[in-house]
């Protein structure tokens, strides 16, 4: 395959405002998070990212041997990010802020975003794998901060996640960096040429978010009704705690019906359950279980 995919990352660029310069393709974005961390973290270094957070990040750092500092998101305010979390990391050579997060499904505030990539001296890596089934995304906050890298994946709002297709845009100073220490031939042939066809239909992709977000307004609305608290989503799952906080139980009993819903054990993340915004068929009969 061609190493550095041009037509890909052309397209990929040109869908975002952006030069070929500013795009580095990936074996999803899983490996644009590993390439990422070994670009910037050495060994007795440390990176940072928030908690609950995309479970990967803390991996990445022990595979490299770097600390990882996780930043307790506040659950009694909704999972918000807490006012004096930049001053605790400032050794990280590289944040990953997940936005919108996994697996709360909320989003940072921007202006944090913002706050982070001008207060921080490290690198800050904006992980948008839910970013289209958003209102807003970070895309146009590049230009303006050299220091901050974007993450995207083919995997969730286009369904290809057996593709194997993720993206890194930042300045081409940083992309060059990465592309040092990628595989020669991260991406094969086919996958070049399916995710062009992907991308080139975005009509398809605004059909499919645009059923998942009524199906999720929906989903969000039957849960407030029953009493469960819910994470305002930004995402394609929603985020809930039942009345009385038994995740757990609920989980466990919606498995011996044969629907799967993700629990996280754990201190903040034990009360909840994570459902993902399947067909109206598939949260009708959730929602007749629950
Ligand atoms: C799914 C996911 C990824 C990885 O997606 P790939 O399939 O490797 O492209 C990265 N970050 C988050 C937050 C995810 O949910």
């Amino acid at each position: 395959p061609d190493p550095e995919g041009c037509e890909l990352r052309g397209r990929i660029a040109a869908l975002h405002g952006l030069r070929p310069e500013n795009v580095l393709l990936g074996n999803g974005s899983d490996d644009i998070l590993n390439i990422a961390v070994r670009c910037f973290a050495g060994e007795d270094e440390s990176i940072a990212c928030f908690k609950p957070s995309y479970s990967l990040y803390p991996v990445l750092a022990r595979i490299q041997g770097c600390s990882c500092t996780q930043i307790r998101l506040d659950e009694a305010s909704g999972f918000s990010v807490p006012e004096d979390f930049i001053a605790r990391v400032s050794d990280a050579r590289l944040f990953i802020a997940c936005r919108p997060n996994a697996p709360t499904g909320n989003s940072m505030p921007r202006r944090e975003v913002e706050r982070l990539c001008g207060g921080f001296k490290g690198a800050v890596l904006v992980d948008e794998a839910y970013a289209d089934f958003s209102e807003d995304n970070c895309v146009d906050l590049l230009p303006k901060y050299p220091n901050m890298i974007i993450a995207r994946t083919l995997s969730k709002s286009y369904s290809l996640a057996g593709l194997r297709l993720g993206y890194a845009l930042a300045s081409p100073e940083i992309i060059d960096g990465m592309m040092k220490v990628k595989d020669s031939y991260n991406v094969g042939v086919l996958v070049q040429k399916i995710a062009m066809a992907a991308i080139s239909d975005q009509e398809y992709l605004r059909g499919t978010i645009s059923r998942i977000k009524n199906t999720r307004a929906h989903l969000s609305t039957s849960l407030l009704a029953k009493g469960f608290k819910v994470c305002p989503s930004e995402s394609n799952f929603v985020f809930a705690s039942p009345p009385g906080g038994d995740a757990e139980g609920l989980y466990l009993s919606l498995k011996s019906k044969g629907v799967l819903v993700r629990y996280f054990a754990g201190e903040d993340t034990g009360r909840y359950v994570r459902i993902s915004v399947g067909t109206d068929d598939d949260i009708h009969r959730l929602l007749e279980l629950i």
